[in-house]
């Protein structure tokens, strides 16, 4: 009861939502966001919907006509005062974004193209959402790629089901279960929302599905409806107005003639013209006075006259671009805060530079790593736990930095060249610009430069880089690193005795492999030659273990005129000439190559050849 009145006292209070739209590529995120901003304007409606910075505004009023048709069986009463969308669809840059510890977007809906089902950067957001306990719900898109669907402009899912064949109503079953089953295999329990039960409801972890079809506009009335639905019913607590001020930079851009501008989505609170505010650079964090605070014109008409509208005072929740000097550095993603008459600026510099300072303190016990870059620091965070904590060996990550790549930072992981790890000297970008003076810069610097807005394409695409680079390096040790090997000749099978020498051998202790130069200790370290191919019962081996008889060429190119049974013969055992240099390539890489009685071979070895 108590819940119910602090509730309905609350009501008249509550701010709008942030919504922020995820999903894969091309799974109709932008058609889903214009889709839900026209169905409104082709009806007429001009008001309503506000364009704000970085953010598209809906009123209430709006809410309801565009949910009027659903709502008449529905019959849920609104008392939200709109919804904020987040305009640009992503996925970690946004929905990993904080502001005083809470989550910056309050509901999320994931779009799941029903004809392809999850995809990688789903499952990503997925697993995001869930870490930051973002409720959502599933738009499962396209539905008018049924077979033989008929279309119901803009009208309720179920009323659009109603009307379809048995044939298409069979494959949207049937493709629908699919994706619930895909959603369970990522532990994540779900239902088309009208066959949810209430104990469904009340489980905070399952995930209501919305048919949709951002084309033709079925269901984004059940989706509007429901978000409405979840904020009200799940969040009503966390969307109460607050005076305190929250708010977060979305981008910084320059403007013609206004220079650098901070778009900033202030959720809670107040910004004034004139407030001194603390903002988060990669150098510390650096106070500005508010110069101005611009939305863009309400509607088209006013556009061609003034650019932006001014304002004394913004509040909450609303996207807003802000003026001050010396902008250039901000980093989107961190929080802005206002310094109060009581507070004391150091204080608010250490809040506004925690999240970041935390990330700078984890980094700073790896001095050999790549170079990490994001477009907004949670897009940041996100990649650095991912490499951290979800890649097997985790990626060292030595610098980090967000937006924009520039020359300097090329420059700055270059140096990982000359500390002699040059596959470290490599960007990881992600969803970041990387301009032409960048890219030709690290040609010229030998740093390589991955991008991608798939967190694990580019974790794939660094392995691969790493996979190529170690294949080459143990082509080139090969040439260096030597098997351990003691071999007794078989006096019944020497095929030719020089030039080349083809015998037969009885491995004795470690691995004869193609390519070892033999010798003979016994006799002042006589080179033999190097083997060249190895053949057990005709067929040609490229290496031959302890126990094994095989027949072996060997070549001694220096020397042709080496004989069996003249300088050398079966009373001498062939060792594998072993050097200082021939033991570090194996070490580094051949270690798993190798087994334990292998290195006590190559330990005897040492000794017999006085290697310090
Ligand atoms: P985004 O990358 O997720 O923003 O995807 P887009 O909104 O750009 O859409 C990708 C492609 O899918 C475009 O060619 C759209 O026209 C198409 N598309 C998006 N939604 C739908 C839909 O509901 N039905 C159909 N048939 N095509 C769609």
């Amino acid at each position: 009861q108590e819940e119910a009145n602090l509730a309905a006292r609350t009501r008249d209070d509550l701010r709008c939502p942030v919504v922020v739209i995820m999903g894969h590529v091309d799974t109709g995120k932008t058609k889903l966001l214009d889709k839900i901003r026209k169905t409104n304007v082709q009806e007429g409606e001009a008001g309503g919907i506000t364009q704000q910075i970085g953010a598209t505004y809906f009123e209430k009023s709006t809410l309801l006509t565009q949910t009027a048709k659903l709502n008449e069986t529905e019959k849920f009463e609104l008392t939200l005062p709109g919804m904020l969308v987040i305009d640009t669809p992503g996925h970690e840059s946004f929905t990993n974004l904080r502001s005083r510890g809470s989550s910056l977007c309050d509901v999320a809906i994931l779009v799941v193209d029903l004809m392809h089902g999850l995809e990688q950067q789903t499952i990503e957001s997925l697993h995001m959402l869930r870490k930051r306990g973002t409720p959502f719900v599933i738009a499962l898109n396209k539905v008018d790629r049924c077979y033989n669907w008929v279309t119901c402009k803009d009208s309720p899912i179920r009323d659009a089901l109603k009307v379809q064949s048995d044939g298409t109503l069979q494959e949207f079953r049937s493709r629908a279960s699919d994706a619930k089953v895909q959603l369970q295999e990522q532990g994540v329990n779900s239902n088309i929302y009208w066959e949810m039960g209430d104990d469904d409801w009340t489980n905070s972890d399952f995930v209501p599905i919305v048919p949709t079809s951002a084309i033709t506009g079925e269901g984004v009335q059940d989706i509007l409806l429901l978000l409405c639905q979840i904020s009200e019913r799940k969040l009503w607590r966390q969307l109460m107005w607050c005076a305190n001020l929250q708010c977060t930079v979305l981008e910084v851009k320059a403007i013609d003639g206004l220079g650098m501008t901070v778009d900033c989505l202030v959720v809670n609170g107040y910004l004034r013209e004139g407030d001194k505010a603390v903002f988060c650079t990669l150098d510390g964090p650096i106070v500005a006075e508010i110069r101005g605070l611009l939305t863009p014109p309400p509607s088209r008409e006013m556009r061609i006259k003034s650019e932006y509208i001014h304002h004394k005072e913004i509040k909450g929740a609303l996207g807003v671009k802000v003026i001050g000097n010396g902008l250039e550095k901000v980093m989107a993603g961190t929080p802005v805060m206002v310094v109060g008459p009581d507070d004391e600026v150091e204080d608010i510099k250490a809040e506004v530079m925690s999240d970041l300072t935390r990330l700078q303190k984890k980094l700073s016990t790896d001095k050999k790593g790549v170079m990490v870059q994001a477009s907004t620091l949670g897009a940041l965070e996100a990649l650095l736990q991912f490499l951290r904590e979800e890649t097997k060996p985790p990626i060292p990550v030595s610098a980090i930095g967000i937006g924009t790549i520039h020359k300097r930072d090329v420059t700055k992981i270059s140096i990982m060249n000359e500390k002699g790890c040059p596959e470290y000297a490599t960007i990881l970008a992600f969803d970041v610009p990387v301009p032409r003076e960048a890219r030709e810069h690290a040609e010229e610097v030998n740093v390589r430069i991955f991008t991608a807005d798939i967190i694990y394409h580019l974790f794939d695409q660094f392995t691969r880089f790493m996979d190529e680079l170690s294949e080459k390096r143990r082509e080139d040790a090969a040439a260096v690193a030597v098997f351990p090997s003691i071999c007794k000749i078989l006096p019944q099978h020497i095929f030719n005795q020089k030039d080349p020498i083809i015998l037969g051998v009885e491995v004795l202790e470690g691995i004869l492999k193609v390519g070892t130069p033999l010798c003979v200790p016994a006799l002042g370290g006589l080179h033999v030659g190097i083997v060249t191919s190895i053949e057990q019962n005709g067929r040609e081996q490229e290496t031959a273990k302890k126990g094994l008889s095989v027949a072996i060429k060997i070549v001694n190119e220096s020397n042709p005129t080496i004989t069996y049974g003249r300088q050398f013969d079966a009373s001498h055992s062939l060792y594998s000439t072993l050097s200082r240099a021939s033991i570090d390539a194996l070490k580094s890489h051949f270690k798993e190559k190798l087994e334990d009685e292998d290195w006590r071979l190559v330990v005897k070895l040492k000794k017999v050849f006085n290697i310090i």
